[in-house]
């Protein structure tokens, strides 16, 4: 029996009072927060501090002592668990993928059980590993074991999407990940999202990446919600000290005025350099098989380059090779001022530059990266 679409679209989620306590100590203490339609709320905190335990509580994996949970207005205990969980995505951190079930039929799994025939389900899943940029023909057909942990995510956010759930519960995603393909995946998580235009609550610990993906941001601490607001509401103005201490970890680069490039780049290792003359096909290859985002492109007549792996994916089929795909990124030497280069990127509307030393390529250095340092 196919489960009853609940809602097609979110217009409100409100939880109310909700208390969830474990023997004696409290998870969730009295918490009340109102999700909009069409934003990603985040919810912040520290270990313990109660965040998947607050976001269980939206799709009935742990119903609260007191207090209610509703969707547009409709009190969630009024509804069957399994068809709420059939409306609502879950994506979590070990995702779980089944071992011995291909990608196919891990991603088709839901709509397997909700009655959808072969056919139905292969086109959905392409549909689903095209968003996540995975060529249908190269992954369709493999097993978790021949997944990178950046590709089995990607999976897990396909899986999460397989019935067009309305409403999106994301329990620290990428936490797991190498911090250049998690930036990726950020990125291309909210361009997903935008395109989409789904409401989704998003837990992190990670206040960088609260501030890159969150519309609004509520801070947990001690099973408590103790700010929501804006990402500029919570730096102008922080409720207590413990909000303005949080927003302000890790930005220690307030007077950045002495830096240089070199003190805000990420350095490169050999492993993100191909070759020019590289055909585009296996460069693809080699890029999902190394969860790179981004490469760095040697030996082209143009000097170097970069290929990033949406344009390696457009091209995957075209007799090209790497050189011919890469772009020629803004360049910064080392010592270049990182106030400098700053500006040069924002006239250019460019997120990112090469940093090379002299003939050697350093580092990349991007924007927004180091504009989070600075707010
Ligand atoms: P977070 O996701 O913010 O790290 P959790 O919501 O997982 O926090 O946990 C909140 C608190 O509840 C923690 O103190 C945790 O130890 C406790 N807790 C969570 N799940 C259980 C459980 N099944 N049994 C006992 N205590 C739990
Ligand atoms: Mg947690």
């Amino acid at each position: 029996m196919p489960s009853p679409r609940l809602f097609e679209r979110i217009d409100r989620v409100e939880l109310k009072n909700l208390i969830k306590r474990y023997g004696d100590s409290i998870a969730v203490d009295d918490l009340t927060l109102d999700v909009t339609g069409g934003e990603l709320l985040i919810l912040i905190g520290g270990s313990g501090s109660g965040k998947t335990t607050t976001l269980r509580m939206i799709n009935r994996l742990i119903e609260p002592e007191a207090g209610t949970v509703s969707i547009n207005g409709t009190d969630i205990r009024t509804v069957d668990p399994v068809a709420l969980r059939r409306n609502i995505g879950y994506v979590i951190q070990q995702i779980g993928l089944f071992p011995h079930m291909t990608v196919r039929d891990n991603i088709g799994l839901i709509p397997r059980l909700e009655g959808w025939d072969d056919a139905a389900i292969t086109t959905r899943v392409e549909v689903l590993l095209e968003l996540v940029d995975l060529p249908p023909e190269m992954f369709i057909d493999r097993y978790p074991r021949q997944l990178s942990g950046g590709q089995q995510q990607r999976i897990g956010l396909a899986r999460a999407l397989a019935m067009d759930p309305p409403l999106l519960l994301m329990d620290e995603p990428f936490g797991a990940l190498d911090p250049i393909l998690r930036k990726q995946l950020q990125e291309e998580f909210s361009k997903i999202k935008e395109d989409l235009g789904r409401t989704i609550v998003f837990v992190t610990h990670d206040i960088d990446e609260a501030f890159r993906l969150g519309d609004r941001i509520a801070i947990m601490h001690d099973a408590r919600i103790i700010q929501v607001g804006k990402p500029e509401e919570l730096i102008l103005d922080p409720a207590s000290d413990l909000v303005s201490k949080l927003v302000d970890a890790d930005r220690k680069f307030r007077h950045i005025d002495n830096l240089t490039v070199r003190d805000l780049m990420r350095p490169v290792t050999r492993r993100y350099f191909f070759e020019g003359g590289m055909p585009i096909g296996p460069a693809l290859l080699a890029m999902m098989e190394d969860d790179l985002g981004l490469v760095i492109v040697t030996d082209t007549a143009s000097g170097t380059g970069i290929l990033n792996r949406r344009d390696a994916f457009t091209h995957r089929n075209d007799p090209v090779t790497v050189g011919d795909v890469a772009r020629r990124p803004l360049v910064f030497a080392p010592g270049d001022s990182a106030t400098e280069a700053l500006r040069v990127l924002k006239r250019k509307k460019s997120p990112f530059a090469l940093v090379m030393d002299r003939e050697t390529p350093a580092g990349l250095f991007f924007s927004d990266e180091v504009l989070m340092r600075l707010i």
